[in-house]
């Protein structure tokens, strides 16, 4: 008999966005005529850049001749994007990594999931919240978050983050094995300072603890002071793993592509004190479970630290980020609380007079026919928030404000 894996059935069984789009579909079907503006759902709309289809064009034309056609590649990446990205997002930062420390992988949300897999399953994980879901779910399904109670796992630790602390976490106040920390944050959009990030790398060195970082979103920092890696802390590589995707920066959301970086100075420890690297730990996992990503794929990455790719996957987060600020300015003005928009391409709102998320969500459905997602799938500290996303079309952000001026007026 074979038995399955039951901590599996200890998920929650609906997935957010499919309650979202069950909502609306029911709304749509009450309501035929009215024309729904989604502020939803956290996937770009602007198609990839002309740097990047270039490259792949290049790309899908050499696998069509013999001499120049590409089977496997290596497990850990092409060494041009590797170097590429050594060079382009860590150097002029003052990082300096060696290819072998870049893994490039399918999409963050891989390796977000996987990469626990390095560590005991009876290790402690904290995470902040409101928080992207993989981080906990992927625990879930090997036995390490325990059981619901109260809406939270047991042996999970939360640190909640809300606009009573400036959605900045506090340390935990005892021990924990692992932490989940992603910035600039989806879902509230809002980053964190070198001084906050140096007590989180501080607290990883003292208590022997692993940071997994998400900085997916780094690419949407406008402010000069926001750290884009946490390898611009000190001590940072002794404690971190690094998740980067092109999905956000540059519209690879359909094409998969991203990177982990695991550093050399990177080791945990075995029950017998002894220390493991854990750079050729994932190297070996990789080798096994991961054949790499297309060499399309990786080549449209690369296109994109040309000078013409940077310069036009800026020019669309310019354009998302001008949705931000326009959302950000309308919000505000209507009395709303607003947060995040600044640095990251997620606004999150306080409902008024502390609605249920849901509820609000509902309101805003049904009166001005505009689409947000409810803070509190995300979390139980997002109860009485909702996010909007940035990265819709430019005229549809508009009169979605223009809808919600007529509704909260
Ligand atoms: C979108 C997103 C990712 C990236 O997912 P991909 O698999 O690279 O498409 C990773 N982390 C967070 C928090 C995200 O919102």
């Amino acid at each position: 008999m074979a038995l399955v894996n039951e901590h599996f059935l200890k998920l929650p069984n609906n997935y957010l966005f499919a309650d979202i789009a069950k909502k609306v579909n029911a709304f749509k079907v009450s309501h035929p005529k009215a024309s729904v503006i989604s502020l939803g759902i956290g996937d770009v709309t602007q198609p990839l850049c002309p740097a990047v289809i270039e490259a792949m064009h290049k790309a899908v034309d050499e696998m069509a001749n013999k001499e120049t056609f590409r089977g496997y590649g290596p497990e850990q990446g092409y060494q041009f994007l590797r170097e590429a990205i050594v060079k382009n997002d860590f150097l002029p930062r003052g990082i300096h990594l060696d290819p072998s420390e870049i893994f490039v992988n399918d999409g963050a949300k891989s390796d977000t999931g996987n990469i626990q897999e390095l560590v005991r399953w009876d290790n402690s994980i904290g995470v902040t919240d409101p928080i992207y879901p993989v981080y906990i779910d992927s625990n879930v399904m090997i036995g390490r978050a325990g059981v619901v109670e109260d809406g939270k796992w047991s042996n999970v630790v939360y640190m909640p983050c809300t606009a009573e602390n400036n959605f900045t976490p506090q340390l935990p106040d005892k021990r924990v094995d692992i932490i989940y920390l992603c910035y600039p944050n989806n879902p509230t959009g809002t980053v964190i300072t070198k001084e906050e990030l140096r007590k989180w790398v501080n607290y990883a060195i003292k208590n022997d603890t692993l940071i997994f970082y998400d900085a997916a979103y780094e690419a949407y920092i406008q402010d000069p002071d926001i750290p884009h890696s946490i390898y611009e802390i000190k001590g940072a590589r002794k404690v971190a793993i690094e998740f980067h995707s092109y999905s956000k920066t540059a519209g690879f959301t359909g094409i998969r592509c991203g990177y982990t970086v695991v550093p050399k100075e990177l080791t945990a420890a075995t029950l017998g004190g002894q220390r493991v690297d854990l750079n050729h730990l994932w190297y070996r996992r990789q080798c096994t479970k991961f054949n790499g990503t297309s060499y399309v794929s990786q080549c449209a990455a690369a296109a994109i630290y040309t000078p013409e790719g940077k310069q036009q996957v800026k020019a669309t987060i310019d354009y998302y980020m001008d949705n931000a600020k326009l959302m950000y300015r309308t919000l505000t003005e209507l009395g709303l609380e607003v947060y995040g928009g600044r640095n990251a391409p997620y606004l999150w709102v306080k409902t008024p007079d502390g609605m249920g998320s849901w509820k609000f969500f509902e309101q805003m459905l049904y009166e001005a026919h505009v689409v947000c997602t409810p803070g509190v799938g995300f979390g139980p500290a997002g109860e009485g928030y909702i996010r909007l996303t940035a990265f819709g079309e430019k005229e549809d952000c508009l009169e979605a404000m223009e809808r919600l001026k007529k509704w909260l007026k």
